[in-house]
């Protein structure tokens, strides 16, 4: 569905689809150039990356393994909990392998920060991340997220894989929910 569709739940449409594969197409343009020679593996992070992952390793031009993680940090709600589960792990070895970790979004960098320290002890050649949206939130935390799609206000959005309580991931557009929806 697009924003129009459910335009009486959103406050504000923040990225449309087109700008989001448009700069996916830069993304994978820069890191196509900074892995050149290497052994590239994508890992998503489940399941809000879901869209960044199918949309951005595809215009990916050169192969790249895909391997999922599935943690949450949220509830059901729109704070996060602070607390990290593991609700599926790797497939893969990592050891000797160039790990780019797919976000859909980086808000407190909590769940990041916990996955770049899990993923440091499995022997991987070097770890960056690719976030299709930041928050301003992210700033304070000391992770480095290589490749950012959006820097994006503080507020809750939906879309592109983001939901709110399960709902709103096959919007194909990133919007922010209105408050109504979740008050
Ligand atoms: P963080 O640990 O606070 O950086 O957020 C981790 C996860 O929370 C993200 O990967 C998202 O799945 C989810 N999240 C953070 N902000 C939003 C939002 O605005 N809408 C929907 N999900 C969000
Ligand atoms: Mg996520």
């Amino acid at each position: 569905m697009r924003a129009a569709d459910i335009a009486s739940d959103l406050k504000e449409v923040l990225v449309t689809e087109e700008q989001i594969l448009a700069k996916l197409e830069e993304l994978a343009a820069r890191v196509t150039a900074d892995y050149e020679g290497k052994e590239l593996v994508l890992v998503g992070v489940l399941k809000g990356a879901v869209m960044v992952m199918a949309d951005f390793s595809r215009v990916l031009p050169r192969d790249a393994p895909m391997d999922w993680m599935a943690v949450s940090s949220y509830g059901a709600g729109t704070k996060s909990s602070g607390v990290v589960q593991i609700r599926k792990d790797l497939d893969t070895d990592l050891t000797g392998k160039h790990v780019l970790i797919v976000e859909d979004i980086i808000d407190s960098g909590l769940t990041l920060s916990w996955l770049l320290e899990n993923f440091a002890s499995r022997g991987a050649a070097s770890i960056e991340v690719l976030a299709l949206l930041r928050k301003p939130e992210a700033a304070k935390v000391e992770v480095d997220v290589k490749y950012v799609g959006f820097d994006i206000p503080n507020e809750f959005v939906i879309g592109y894989g983001l939901d709110y309580a399960e709902s709103y991931r096959n919007l194909r557009d990133v919007a922010i929910l209105a408050p109504h929806i979740y008050a």
